[in-house]
């Protein structure tokens, strides 16, 4: 090869103003990126990274193969000492940017779930969860959650307590009916609400509850008696409230460190002021709470695929083939060329995502549907490459490959997400005959 032509060698015959324009420098695209954020985001997403490589990457095939093997309290505790999990509010109150709630609402949680994640996707999930359950308290637009129980929660979290919140809807017979409009009409609930003195009773059960087991807070849905969704209620509950229990926790394929747990209802008594928003606004809350929690576990994915990703280049760097590395053979460039650009492009959709205002239907499922795809084939790539090492535990990315799996599941099926992205659309791009019958004149 003749080092003249290279782009870093070629622009040097430019004038200075050719030069300056022509950028090639020998900079990751993770700097390039980070360059491109707000101020405060570039400190920021390093600081997500630091603290990912220092507290979660050590952990993490240990605690795949034992979840029990880490207390994920302790790194929860550890996280919320850098301020990493109360960042739903800005000071005083949390520890959000304050110019967040100008900008963009959701840039750090996306930035930091491409850290944590791509650290390890299992211990990312369960620091990530504890935001989707506080997302009630604060999506139901009334200032009384936000003041009487984020602030609280937020207060104990601060004062060093493992304060973490689970989000809660999915039920033994009802998992996409609790995230679409059609199969809604028709969800068989079993976790029921009977009005009472003060408050409000409720038995049943919710099941797959990431963070169930390790959880004091739950953000928790339920309707009344012969009820449907229409009339589904938020509540808040508390581990501590008589007759609310943990049942089974599930053995997984992957995302192992994050527990998914079975809760059970024995007729709790809930007061009345732990009803977050209205009664009865529950599928409205429900439904808001997944436009702003999509793009983050369309991050999610990114981060697992970006955790194989760079593990395969430190592999193709390191090892031969004969008497070549990896990485000198055009075929092995090629598929790292491939896994660089889908990255990006996710990156891509994922910030743009959260660029409006706040973030809505189609905007999240459309990144999460990308995301979670296209992270799959990123780390069946990742697998390939590294031949039969890409099937040992000890190498990470049949790992990643598990845990990303998770991503095209929870928060709706990805078929469920594509539904929801027409939805959102329809009447404005989509326009089916009944809205047509309506538009006639
Ligand atoms: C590890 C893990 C963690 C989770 N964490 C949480 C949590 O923290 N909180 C919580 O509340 N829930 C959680 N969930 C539940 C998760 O959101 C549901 O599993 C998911 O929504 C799918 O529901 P389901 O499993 O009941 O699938 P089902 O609804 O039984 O779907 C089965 C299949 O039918 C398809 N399908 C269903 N309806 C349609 C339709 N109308 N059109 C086309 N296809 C359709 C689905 O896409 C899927 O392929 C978690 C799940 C897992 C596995």
């Amino acid at each position: 090869m003749n080092p003249e032509l290279t782009p870093s060698r070629s622009r040097l015959a430019l004038g200075p103003l050719g030069r300056f324009m022509y950028d090639a420098r020998a900079l990751s695209i993770w700097d390039r990126d980070t360059a491109t954020l707000p101020f405060p985001y570039r400190r920021l997403r390093k600081r997500y990274r630091a603290f990912a490589r220092e507290y979660i990457a050590p952990h993490a095939l240990k605690a795949d193969a034992d979840p029990y093997s880490i207390d994920v309290r302790d790194l929860f505790i550890k996280s919320a000492s850098r301020g990493f999990q109360t960042e739903l509010l800005p000071q005083p109150l949390g520890t959000m940017k304050f110019s967040s709630l100008l900008r963009s609402f959701l840039l750090g949680p996306v930035l930091k779930a491409e850290e944590f994640c791509a650290a390890c996707g299992g211990l990312g999930l369960s620091l990530l969860a504890h935001e989707l359950g506080m997302a009630p308290l604060f999506v139901c637009g009334d200032s009384r959650a936000v003041l009487r129980w984020m602030w609280r929660i937020y207060r104990e979290i601060k004062r060093g307590e493992p304060a973490i919140a689970a989000f809660a809807i999915t039920e033994p017979d009802a998992g996409s009916d609790m995230e679409e409009t059609v199969g809604a009409a028709s969800a068989r609930l079993s976790c029921r609400g009977r009005k009472v003195a003060g408050g409000w009773r409720l038995s049943g059960r919710k099941c797959f509850i990431s963070d169930g087991a390790v959880a004091r807070w739950v953000t928790l849905f339920a309707a009344p008696e012969g009820r449907g969704l229409e009339s589904w209620t938020c509540y808040l509950l508390d581990k501590s409230m008589q007759g609310f229990s943990v049942g089974r926790t599930e053995r997984k394929m992957g995302q192992r460190a994050a527990d998914a747990s079975e809760l059970i209802l024995e007729d709790v008594f809930v007061p009345d002021k732990r009803v977050i928003g209205p009664v009865g606004a529950g599928w409205a809350i429900n439904r808001n709470v997944l436009n702003f929690s999509r793009p983050v576990v369309g991050a999610i994915a990114m981060g697992i695929a970006r955790g194989a990703f760079e593990h395969s280049v430190r592999f193709c760097n390191e090892n031969r083939l004969g008497n070549r590395l990896l990485v000198d053979f055009q075929d092995v460039q090629l598929a790292l060329a491939d896994m660089m650009t889908k990255l990006s492009a996710m990156r891509g959709l994922v910030w743009q995502a959260v660029r409006y205002r706040f973030p809505f239907q189609a905007a999240g499922s459309m990144a999460k549907v990308f995301c979670s795809d296209t992270a799959w084939e990123v780390c069946n790539q990742a697998m390939e490459l590294l031949g039969d090492h890409g099937y040992l535990h000890s190498q990470s990315v049949e790992k990643a490959a598990r845990d990303v799996r998770l991503t095209q599941i929870y928060e709706g099926t990805n078929q469920i997400n594509r539904l929801a992205i027409v939805e959102s659309q329809l009447g404005a791009e989509f326009k089916p005959s009944y809205l047509r019958e309506t538009d006639a004149p």
